[in-house]
């Protein structure tokens, strides 16, 4: 299940911020592909025989990977058009699958390619290999621009990715904007569509321009400018229990940010063993204007850095990101189900939906393994006292008899919960196992909006 907006609109406290479908995102990119198939058909007079056929069949898988290169690119970019219509969870899993599909490509578009020059030139794979080395220019910056896409490949597979460090894996990721780098010559250098044609060199470059334009403006421009006006800096670190600390930040004026409940900031805390590593962390409370909270349970080295900053500590941030935001209930009755930790932005958004007008119901679930687990339960509880919502407890094992997950429990527990909207926070396997009860409690995907409280590939 996913966070999805169905249609474009305007985004209350963001003036004419730009809202996508995964559908109309789906048909660009079909487009953008339909364009880059139709420029090998523009460019290829006929194919004749074996050889023509394995070349063209190579010449078009490589095309192929150079676009979707470029979408994978720009769906990491943290575009706020595509983050907040299609949430971050969504974007990485696109990417992480488009990211498998380019590699498949390229090793197609190589197996392809040697071998139909081989054939037409009536030599073996080996000999044409080291032709194409030595004679064509840039493959051989090529071969090593897909022994890169190839590297991060393998560590990006589920299994190696658990082994590695989160950070390991990020800035090995860096590598592909020097594969990307080395590949972009060589498709100008010996692509048949670029060597004959102005306009189709000129279609690439905008296209790569535009990519790469994506990710330096929203990646490092857009921080940048957004840290020199706000000067965030911590305020105060509170303890909430043995592994949760509270991080209240104060900066110059936030409602720049247009920062809505649901969403979050990735963290740069800037100390001398800190500033290298950034984390996403929820805001778990309203933002104001001068003042974000963020809620931080110690799970490794980074989030427990968290604890030790001290008050006056600069902080880096960007954001915010991500699409769980309140007017995905509209008027709707809401259900909020929490899972330890993940109850961080479900508070700041029971803090607003609480204050909708009409006041449809709003239920919060708030499963722990147990009562040290919970954390902001005070908060919690002085929001259902005043009326606001509705909250439940339930803590124990995932299994156990106070698990709402199990079945179809959670049908038991609120019979009304086929007509709410759910907004489901937590670690990964909470937060599946949540998607998978709904399901069997007959709720649509598009009623259901999920954040996993870590980056899946
Ligand atoms: C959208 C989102 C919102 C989050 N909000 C909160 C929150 O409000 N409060 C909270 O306590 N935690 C939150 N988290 C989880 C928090 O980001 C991780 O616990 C933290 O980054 C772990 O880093 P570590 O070095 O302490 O642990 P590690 O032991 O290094 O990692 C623990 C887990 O966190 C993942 N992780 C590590 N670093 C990152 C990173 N930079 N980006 C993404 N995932 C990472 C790892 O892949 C691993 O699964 C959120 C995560 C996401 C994806």
């Amino acid at each position: 299940m996913t966070t999805r907006t169905v249609a474009s609109a305007t985004r209350p406290g963001s003036p004419g911020s730009l809202r996508l479908s995964a559908r109309a995102v789906a048909l660009l990119v079909a487009a953008g592909g339909a364009v880059t198939v139709g420029a090998w058909v523009m460019n290829t007079p006929g194919v004749y025989g074996l050889g023509g056929w394995l070349t063209n069949a190579g010449r078009l898988t490589g095309l192929l990977a150079g676009y979707l290169l470029a979408v994978a690119l720009v769906m990491m970019s943290r575009m706020p058009a595509l983050d907040r219509s299609l949430g971050s969870d969504w974007l990485a899993r696109w990417h992480a699958f488009l990211g498998r599909y380019v590699v498949c490509l390229l090793a197609a578009h190589t197996v392809l390619i040697i071998w139909g020059y081989a054939v037409t030139a009536h030599t073996g794979v080996v000999s044409e290999t080291g032709t194409l080395w030595s004679s064509y220019p840039d493959v051989l910056m090529a071969t090593v621009a897909f022994g890169l896409f190839l590297l991060v490949a393998v560590f990006s597979v589920r299994r190696a990715r658990r082994r590695v460090a989160y950070e390991t894996w990020f800035y090995l990721h860096l590598y592909t904007y020097l594969a990307l780098a080395l590949s972009f010559a060589h498709s100008f250098a010996n692509g048949a569509e670029f060597v004959s044609s102005t306009f189709n060199r000129l279609l690439w470059s905008a296209l790569y321009i535009a990519a790469v334009g994506c990710v330096v403006w929203w990646r490092f421009v857009t921080p940048v400018l957004l840290n020199w006006r706000l000067s965030p800096r911590v305020h105060a670190v509170r303890r909430e229990n043995a592994h949760v600390v509270s991080v209240i930040v104060r900066g110059n004026d936030f409602t720049v940010l247009h920062a809505q409940p649901g969403q979050y900031f990735r963290l740069r805390f800037m100390t001398r063993d800190g500033w290298w590593h950034t984390h996403p962390y929820s805001l778990s409370a309203e933002p104001r204007r001068d003042y974000l909270r963020f809620t931080i349970k110690a799970l490794g080295d980074g989030s427990r850095f968290a604890a030790r900053v001290r008050p006056g500590t600069r902080v880096w941030m960007s954001g915010p990101y991500g699409a769980i935001t309140a007017e995905k209930a509209g008027g709707r009755k809401v259900l909020l189900l929490a899972g330890g930790i993940g109850v961080t932005p479900l508070r700041a958004l029971a803090e607003r939906l609480s204050r909708r007008s009409g006041r449809a119901e709003v239920t919060m679930l708030y499963r722990a393994n147990n009562a040290a687990d919970l954390v902001l339960r005070p908060e919690l509880e002085a929001l259902a006292a005043k009326g606001g919502m509705r909250l439940s407890v339930l803590l124990g094992p995932p299994g156990d008899q106070s698990d709402p997950l199990v079945g179809t429990r959670l049908r038991s527990l609120l019979p009304d919960v086929a007509d709410r909207e759910v907004f489901v926070c937590g670690p990964p396997a909470f937060v599946t196992a949540a998607c998978d009860a709904l399901r069997r409690c007959r709720l649509p995907d598009a009623q259901v909006h999920a954040e996993k409280f870590a980056v899946e590939v």
